[in-house]
């Protein structure tokens, strides 16, 4: 079995972090890569070695795979963790990577491929038994074939892009006479957002909950589930926090299901950390796409499942089997993950800057994921996330307690944060009693601002 000794991190920021201390509590040393923005960045200081892969633009170092691909070589290191974000669901740079005898710690290729087309991941998932949402049966050509099931599947419609991602590309039909204009729409769209302007469509589902299942693939054909997280707090499509396991799904609904998708990834082979990604509505699921790799949110499985999800990914990717069979793992109490940005609370505006003064959150069942430190300059250029508290309670409303005190103690002094936000949120009665879907959180920030 070949045995990681060096690992390359392909990212930056926290989850180059969190793959940095799995990566040393096995006794595996790190390289980490970095743009000339992040020189002073907290995963460059604590990787045994560090190697500069191109100027700040993320296209021409963190997406530069011919770079990436030189510092493994340079620094000798035997694999490559691509994180989340950037080539973490690039079959090709997959391909790449083993193609130069590294270990990839990821799934098969041909599975980020087949699961990174939403229309082929839709086909493969119907094949393998998962509920869908009804719609079309693959690609979208012509707008009379779109009228036409439009008609059978009830308006309003979606028309989402094949290519989609971060929830760009979608176009809410809401009556037949709209059909050529939005459909065009979405098409030209998809094409100057992704290069590909093929859409098709869904059923728009009025007011569900966004709730996915964890899974875990040993490649060989045998995988397992962590339950569920609950996603439905979103804004514009993206997730500000997540909990698990879900208020509304009951133990007897999570086996029921998680032993669904744990047979799926089964019968396909799939090899590592995957998400499917499920609406709910009036007691079903309906599948909406998979991701390919880690999540963000993986820390709150990790709280109520006592597993490391990363060292799971880096024993799956040496040829391990899978450290937990179904009947071992067991849920207990409950995770809320908030994902604190460097953002205006009320507009959203970026805010980028020096970090004056820092003081993170501690305590029992307190975990802060984040790079900041007093002097760091958090850099204008990427993602707005610059640290995720997560907090773990035998109850959700021990959690809930447990967060409002942690956000107290919580100091990032020069910048603006959604620290107060969140704060804000927890004040909600709806909130507390687990009361939301994926459109609540926006009708709640409009009435705060009215
Ligand atoms: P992306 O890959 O762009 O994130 P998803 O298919 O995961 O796209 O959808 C993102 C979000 O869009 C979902 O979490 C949900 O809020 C909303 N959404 C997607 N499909 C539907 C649908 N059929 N009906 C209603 N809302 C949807």
């Amino acid at each position: 079995m070949p045995e990681i000794k060096k690992l390359l991190i392909a990212n930056r920021g926290e989850i180059a972090l969190r793959i940095h201390r799995a990566c040393h509590e096995m006794g595996i040393k790190t390289v980490a890569v970095h743009s000339t923005a992040d020189a002073d960045a907290m995963h460059v200081r604590l990787a045994d070695e560090a190697i500069c892969i191109g100027p700040p633009s993320a296209a021409e170092s963190y997406l530069n795979i011919a770079n990436i691909i030189s510092a493994a070589e340079i620094s000798g290191a035997d694999a490559i963790h691509p994180g989340y974000g950037f080539l973490s669901e690039n079959a090709k740079f997959a391909e790449i990577v083993e193609a130069h005898g590294l270990i990839f710690v990821g799934p098969k290729p041909e599975h980020i491929r087949t699961m990174g087309d939403k229309v082929e991941a839709k086909r493969t998932a119907g094949a393998l038994g998962l509920p869908l949402v009804p719609g079309s049966d693959g690609a979208l050509t012509d707008s009379a074939e779109a009228k036409r099931l439009a008609r059978d599947i009830g308006y309003p419609v979606l028309i989402k892009a094949a290519s989609g991602g971060g929830g760009r590309g979608m176009k809410v039909v809401p009556s037949e006479d709209m059909m050529d204009t939005l459909m065009a729409q979405a098409g030209s769209e998809a094409k100057a957002a992704f290069g590909d302007a093929t859409v098709y469509m869904e059923k728009y589902l009025g007011n569900p909950r966004h709730i996915e299942f964890q899974v875990f693939g040993d490649g060989k054909g045998n995988a397992i589930h962590l339950g569920e997280r609950d996603c439905s707090l979103q804004r514009r499509h993206q997730k500000v926090l997540e909990e698990a396991p879900s208020p509304v799904i009951t133990a007897e609904e999570r086996e029921r299901m998680g032993g669904i998708v744990a047979k799926a990834m089964a019968d396909m082979g799939y090899r590592g950390a995957g998400t499917i990604e499920f609406l709910w509505e009036n007691g079903e699921f309906y599948f909406i796409e998979m991701n390919t790799r880690l999540q963000v949110e993986h820390p709150v499985t990790e709280a109520i499942t006592g597993l490391d999800l990363v060292r799971e990914q880096i024993r799956i990717a040496e040829g391990h089997p899978l450290t937990l069979r179904q009947e071992d793992v067991i849920f207990r109490g409950h995770a809320i993950e908030c994902r604190i940005n460097a953002e205006d609370p009320r507009t959203f505006a970026p805010s980028p800057g020096l970090v004056k003064q820092y003081h993170a959150p501690g305590g029992m069942h307190v975990r802060v994921d984040s790079g900041l430190y007093a002097g760091y300059k958090v850099p204008p250029y990427y993602d707005s996330m610059i640290a995720k508290l997560i907090v773990y309670g035998t109850t959700r409303q021990g959690a809930l307690r447990r967060l409002r005190r942690a956000l107290e103690e919580f100091v990032i002094d020069g910048m603006k944060t959604t620290i107060p936000l969140h704060q804000a949120l927890l004040d909600d009665p709806e909130f507390q009693e687990g009361e939301y879907t994926i459109k609540w959180l926006e009708d709640w920030l409009a009435k705060q601002q009215a």
